[in-house]
């Protein structure tokens, strides 16, 4: 695993489930230390039992004042993964004020506030620091049913931008993931019904959705001294599906 990260301080929001509980796990790996945030502290209970070295925050980041409560003491912290997001799907003539706000509010807001509050962090300390915000391939192609979902993360991609351009002066790289369908439990479920999934597959042209693996080693990288002068990308992680 990199060598670079042994010894830094990281914190992976939504770090229960999928994507993000694969991230923390791997930074622990690489030397790392880690607090792991989520809103589910069962979960947090049982990757403590995994990994007893894991540190823990439980907190639901769509609570700004909570969030700023527990994170106020978190110290430096120089490696950061935006993981955390929810997922409605509604057809967009019948998209609700409510899916909106909960989809906006956890996928793009608390995503800046988590970021301002360690970036603040980072800046103050000085030495950098670098931060990936996990998007989609969705911000950048359209998807039946994910209205709101995909102007979350073409939201998430466009702050990665700014983030990278305002942050970088600071030594304070800042780069989105864009991965395709990835085989967690919940990519699983969502694209089990075979019709769905042969559409989308036939549109990646290696064939194949992604294995968690995929994108955290794509984190990882992003995160370490080896994409040191690469700040403000949004990656696909797609076989690509978004260049083909
Ligand atoms: P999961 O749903 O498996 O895990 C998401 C994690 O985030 C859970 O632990 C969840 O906790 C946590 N979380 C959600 N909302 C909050 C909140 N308000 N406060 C704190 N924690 C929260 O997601 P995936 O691993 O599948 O996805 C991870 C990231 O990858 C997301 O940004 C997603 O948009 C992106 N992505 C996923 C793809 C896929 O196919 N899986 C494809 C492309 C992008 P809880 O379970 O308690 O709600």
């Amino acid at each position: 695993m990199e060598g670079s990260l042994a010894h830094k301080r990281a914190l992976v929001t939504g770090a229960g489930k999928g994507i993000g509980r694969a991230t923390a796990k791997a930074l622990l790996a690489c030397g790392a230390e880690v607090i792991a945030l989520t809103r589910t502290q069962s979960d947090l209970d049982s990757l403590v039992r995994e990994c007893p070295k894991m540190l823990t925050i439980c907190v639901d980041v769509n609570d700004w004042e909570d969030t700023e409560n527990a994170l106020k003491d978190v110290g430096r912290i120089d490696l950061l993964v935006n993981n955390a997001a929810i997922v409605i799907l509604q057809p967009f003539l019948s998209v609700t004020e409510d899916a909106f706000d909960k989809i906006f509010g956890i996928n793009v807001k608390a995503l800046l506030h988590v970021s301002q509050i360690i970036a603040r962090g980072m800046t103050c300390c000085g030495g950098g620091g670098a931060i990936v915000n996990i998007s989609s391939q969705v911000a950048q192609s359209a998807l039946r049913d994910h209205a709101v979902y995909c102007a979350s993360k073409g939201a998430v991609d466009m702050l990665t931008k700014v983030m990278a351009l305002e942050l970088g002066p600071h030594q304070i790289r800042v780069n989105a993931l864009n991965p395709t369908v990835v085989m967690t439990a919940r990519g699983r479920i969502g694209w089990s019904e075979p019709t769905k999934a042969a559409g989308m597959m036939a549109r990646i042209p290696l064939q194949r959705f992604a294995e968690v693996d995929d994108v955290v080693n794509a984190i990882i990288f992003l995160l370490s001294d080896r994409s040191s002068m690469i700040n403000g990308v949004t990656l696909p992680v797609d076989g690509g599906f978004l260049s083909s």
